[in-house]
């Protein structure tokens, strides 16, 4: 009885320290993405596929974004499309903009978890971060694409809306599919990036001890295909595709917020705010 009530006590305090505070928002927003808990009052995703689903998810996300970022907006981009966007504006001036992305909708009838309420996730996380830091000397675009899987729509609307305001990005940076690691080493894969960004990447990984496996490859098959189209510079991070350490429940019903690896989101997690951090203090 008495190390019962120890142990709950402990447990009190170490959540009241904070000490679980990172990843705690992450999960929540995780769960009521893939329909583990509500997303709102009476309503629970069973995927992110029909519009209705959608429009919960993007109101939902914006809302998580208004929080921290200077400003948010939903882009009605079409009848059926809708991008969450949100603006990190940096602390000293400058015309210079970074894209971070990932896509929030999932193929019919499949939860989407792995892909890509984790990409979301990560990208959420890492937002947070930057918005937290006192100095950016670059302006952040966080932004939430629909219809990546109706053939990369949602990316392809607002990559042609920068071109066309020809805002300057420096480099567009896309999340997909971030929660699966069976063989435990962490590995990521950085798809198509320019030799710059490459070498960035490992840089970063190298500064601050993330010591995973890191491969480059020439996956084109989501969001960052969209930019490099209209001559941005862009890359795509994702999980361990290599040694086929990649997802079984890929477009599935199964691909269950229960079969995200938690600890592998958080560690790619803490290594893209890394990345970010040095990106907006050069
Ligand atoms: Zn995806």
């Amino acid at each position: 009885m008495l190390r019962k009530s120890a142990l709950s006590l402990c447990l009190i305090i170490c959540c009241l320290s904070g000490a679980f505070a990172f990843q705690d928002d992450q999960v929540t927003l995780l769960r009521k993405l893939t329909g583990a808990s509500p997303i709102a009052e009476g309503i629970t995703l069973k995927e992110r596929y029909e519009q209705k689903s959608r429009e919960y998810a993007a109101e939902y996300l914006q809302k998580q974004l208004a929080e921290f970022c200077t400003e948010t907006s939903l882009s009605n981009y079409s009848e059926t499309g809708i991008n969450v966007i949100g603006t990190l504006e940096a602390t000293q001036q400058t015309d210079e903009w970074i894209v971070l992305g990932a896509h929030y909708d999932s193929v019919k009838d499949c939860p989407g978890a792995n892909d890509n309420a984790t990409g979301t996730a990560l990208v959420y996380e890492v937002a947070k971060y930057l918005s937290q830091l006192k100095e950016r000397s670059v302006n952040v675009y966080i932004i939430f694409f629909d219809e990546e899987e109706r053939g990369l729509i949602g990316s392809r609307a607002f990559a042609k809306m920068l071109k066309e305001e020809e805002v300057n990005i420096v480099s567009a940076h896309t999340i997909d599919q971030m929660g699966w690691d069976e063989d435990g080493d962490l590995g990521i894969e950085l798809e198509m990036p320019t030799k710059e960004l490459e070498d960035f990447y490992r840089k970063v990984a190298k500064d601050h001890g993330f010591d995973f496996p890191i491969h480059r490859t020439n996956v084109t098959s989501t969001d960052h295909r969209a930019f490099r189209e209209l001559g941005f510079d862009a890359i795509g991070i994702t999980e361990e595709y290599k040694n086929k350490d990649t997802t079984p429940h890929y477009h599935r019903s199964t691909d269950t917020f229960e079969t995200v690896n938690l600890d592998y989101l958080k560690s790619t997690t803490d290594y893209v705010k890394k990345v970010f951090e040095a990106l907006v203090s050069h």
